[in-house]
């Protein structure tokens, strides 16, 4: 098996503090009534930093208690809504003048490195900003209807929200469920990823030092198959905003249908990412090797089936393992560090289980493929080459450092596979040739396509998936449709 020279850097100097592990219910640190607690992990020695309290079915009551009261009678009930985005805009203020504790921690907690982390800081604190800007901008129509007749519509909150977020971008994810939520005047149970309950919590206090009154949002950490499935159960809880594992989904949409509760799921994907020959080729590895290994691949967009031009593809191959090769992996706290752990035992050994099944199937490892040392996570960053588009590591989302480059000759041929998948989160495509570029971006089934770019995402520009990526959009304008209602008002004038 071929090696990476890629190697551990040095331990850094002590993490951050960790303030509270209790549940987050009405503007209140408390103990569970029925949950229990949890470990949580530094995945970059697999120590434990912290037991954290877990929700029960009555602890996720007593915060649903709490968002309902805050969403019919509490003052977020009738302030303006101006007033809604100043809160939203201060707490973003408090992010940022918390900003590196808050990325140490999540690098403590989830193995980013520091660098990745402080840019996820930066954009919850854009995305804050963004929908706090949409708080008094939520409008509705007026309507011509036949007859001496006034109409119009108004966009009210969906009401008591459940939002269930994972491991990978555990504040980004967050901010990306608060901000529209929040801008529409709704309140919140949110339950954090098990893997990763530390920074919410900060977040929380931070929300509550900014001034939002008590019950608009709570913070429930604990399992999915407990804490997660209560909130979704819960009679009294509206809608269900959810990122994470397709599986999941399935199981919290089939939960949901008891009480029709409203869903919007943004899932996994095994996105296409097509390199022509026709392209700038240092911009393109440099893309493609970002695409796959920015945040060790534990991102819901890796670029990890790379469709590379024939003609090119024994050169490009060779120049991204160059780059794989030298990849500094190691704490994610030490500034130097390019590439941390992966998050948990079960992820490093899903990632080693498909590399096994690359080779068993036949693919060529052309380097990586191997953990990195016995304390921690750490995988080394992996290419397969000589993939086909029925094997394993070229349908199934890995989550990990391990990209499959997959041959092709011409732009049909290419768009016709790069769509033959369950998936359709994003696709990239690298040409100097605009009709290509076009024709790629049309015929893709993708909610993000990116041209000569990868993992471009902004708090303004909507984000989710086509076919088994998701259901409904997040980010921008689009995400609030998802957190309204629409009333119509119709009134018979004399
Ligand atoms: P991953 O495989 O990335 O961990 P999951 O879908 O298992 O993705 O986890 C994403 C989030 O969903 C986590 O917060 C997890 O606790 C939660 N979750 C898992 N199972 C359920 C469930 N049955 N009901 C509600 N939430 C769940």
């Amino acid at each position: 098996m071929a090696t990476t020279t890629a190697k551990k850097t040095a331990k850094p100097a002590a993490g951050p503090q960790i303030r509270r592990t209790q549940l987050f219910i009405d503007n209140h640190w408390v103990d569970p009534i029925d949950g229990g607690s949890f470990e949580t992990y530094n995945p970059a020695n697999g120590h434990p930093i912290a037991s954290v309290a877990a929700a029960g079915a009555k602890d996720v009551d007593r915060a649903v208690r709490a968002a309902r009261r805050a969403l019919e009678s509490g003052p977020w009930s009738t302030m303006d809504a101006a007033d809604r985005g100043r809160l939203m805009a201060r707490l973003a203020d408090l992010v940022e003048q918390n900003a590196d504790e808050l990325a140490a921690l999540e690098s403590l907690n989830c193995g980013k490195t520091i660098a990745d982390s402080k840019g996820d800081v930066e954009g919850v604190c854009n995305t804050l900003r963004y929908y706090a800007g949409w708080a008094d901008k939520v409008e509705g129509r007026t309507i011509p209807v036949r007859g001496n007749i006034f109409c119009y519509t108004l966009r009210q909150p969906v009401g008591v929200v459940g939002q269930i977020i994972p491991w990978n971008f555990p504040m980004l994810m967050l901010a990306w469920k608060w901000g529209p939520a929040l801008a529409c005047g709704n309140t919140i149970v949110m339950k954090p990823a098990e893997q990763t309950p530390l920074t919410a919590l900060r977040m929380a206090e931070l929300a509550q030092e900014a001034g939002l009154p008590a019950g608009v949002i709570n913070i429930l950490n604990g399992m999915g198959e407990t804490t997660g499935a209560a909130i979704v159960n819960h009679p009294d809880v509206d809608k269900i905003a959810f990122t994470g594992h397709v599986d999941t989904a399935k199981i919290i949409q089939k939960a949901a249908a008891d009480t029709l509760k409203r869903t919007t799921f943004e899932l996994g994907g095994k996105s296409p990412n097509v390199v022509f020959a026709d392209a700038d080729l240092d911009a393109a590895v440099a893309g493609a090797f970002h695409a796959i290994y920015f945040h060790g691949g534990q991102c819901c967009t890796a670029g990890s089936r790379l469709f590379v031009e024939s003609s090119i593809r024994e050169e490009f191959v060779e120049r991204l393992a160059e780059k794989a090769k030298g990849r500094l992996i190691g704490d994610p706290l030490d500034p130097k560090t390019e590439q941390g752990p992966q998050v948990s035992q079960e992820q490093l050994d899903k990632i080693l289980h498909y590399v096994q099944l690359g080779e068993k199937e036949g693919a060529r490892l052309i380097t990586g493929g191997e953990r990195v040392g016995t304390d921690g996570f750490f995988v080394q960053p992996t290419i397969f080459d000589n993939v086909r588009d029925e094997m394993a590591i070229a349908r199934d989302e890995i989550f990990g450092p391990v990209v499959s480059v997959l041959p092709f000759e011409g732009v049909d041929e290419v768009i016709d596979r790069a769509n033959r998948t369950n998936y359709g989160l994003a696709a990239a495509i690298w040409t100097r040739n605009l009709d290509k570029a076009h024709l790629f971006a049309k015929k893709v089934k993708a909610g993000t396509v990116w041209v000569n770019c990868y993992h471009v995402v902004d708090s303004n520009t909507p984000f989710g998936g086509f076919k088994m990526s998701g259901q409904g959009r997040e980010n921008g304008e689009a995400a609030l449709e998802h957190y309204t209602e629409l009333k119509t008002v119709t009134i018979k004038l004399g």
